[in-house]
């Protein structure tokens, strides 16, 4: 694992962006640029990012960016990564940095199609787990029990499991992460970087308004998500599935914390009941089978 010393000290994400106070992401997109920048072109969907760039004139990210509509930001990246071969350029790395709406829902058809083609560039999810700039609307994302302006007595349905959709597509690499654990994110990151095709990874970011949460508890939460076991942190390389960092000790259910601590302190689940968090508490128990299962077959 890299050391917090040799995180490079270049800043790509400027001071002055346009995001909440406590905003998660941003500690995300910071950390992606350090690992990947200054080399990088970025493609930007409809989202949260859009809007924190900063107002017009004022721009807050320092490398090019391409702002582009919900359904075509894997499809526009597809065409960079092809201009780029076209013209011999080995080194810059093409980045779709996209949320959870913009990639559990809209965006999944182009994102599957540059999967299935192998196009090279890396996509992020950062996951905030609703519709946030557009006003907390449910997306596949949004977790079981959650409230949001769609879903105001508690989304039923549980998240939809994007890297495993996207696993699925056999791409070399996918891996899921946290704002908590920022340097899993940074290492990650670089690995991507090192294969050709498509690399995707999820990163779990909270959002204070969207979750009702303080704006100084961002972190303990996203790292309250991996101790409870239902944001788990793992890769997959080559078809090969590993628990990373924390994650690893947690096949030990007795390791977990209950999903309760989590749920009782955000806003956003108060509605939720103790057979729902019953309910949640086994889906969350269930997928620690399938981690098992995936983690002892190489
Ligand atoms: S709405 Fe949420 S995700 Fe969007 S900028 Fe604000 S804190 Fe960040």
């Amino acid at each position: 694992m890299t050391s917090i010393r040799e995180i490079p000290r270049e800043e790509y994400l400027l001071p002055g962006t346009a995001a909440c106070p406590g905003c998660g992401f941003t500690i995300g997109l910071r950390m992606a640029l350090k690992a990947l920048g200054p080399k990088v072109i970025m493609v930007v969907p409809a989202g949260c990012t859009s809007i924190i760039q900063s107002p017009y004139p004022y721009v807050s990210i320092g490398v090019p960016l391409l702002n582009i509509a919900f359904a075509a930001a894997a499809s526009t990246a597809s065409g960079i990564a092809a201009a780029l071969e076209y013209k011999g350029d080995k080194e810059t790395t093409v980045l779709v940095w996209a949320g959870d709406g913009g990639t559990a829902d809209i965006g999944i058809q182009a994102l599957s199609g540059a999967a299935e083609r192998g196009d090279d560039f890396i996509y992020v999810c950062y996951d905030n787990e609703a519709y946030m700039n557009t006003g907390i609307q449910r997306s596949g994302a949004t977790p079981f029990g959650a409230w949001t302006t769609t879903t105001w007595t508690g989304k039923r349905e549980f998240k939809k499991d994007v890297p495993m959709i996207m696993a699925a597509h056999r791409i070399p690499y996918v891996a899921t992460a946290s704002i908590a654990y920022p340097i899993d994110f940074y290492d990650k990151l670089k690995k991507a970087k090192t294969y050709r095709g498509l690399k995707y990874l999820h990163l779990h970011a909270p959002c204070p308004p969207g979750w009702k949460i303080p704006t100084d508890k961002t972190v303990e939460i996203a790292k309250l998500a991996v101790e409870t076991g239902l944001w788990p942190l793992y890769e997959i390389e080559n078809g090969e599935f590993r628990l990373t960092g924390i994650s690893k000790m947690l096949l030990d259910k007795k390791r977990r914390k209950p999903v309760e601590q989590y749920i009782k302190v955000q806003g956003r689940f108060s509605s939720m009941t103790d057979d729902d968090i019953k309910i949640l508490q086994k889906w969350v128990d269930e997928q620690w089978e399938t981690y098992a299962q995936l983690a002892k077959t190489k």
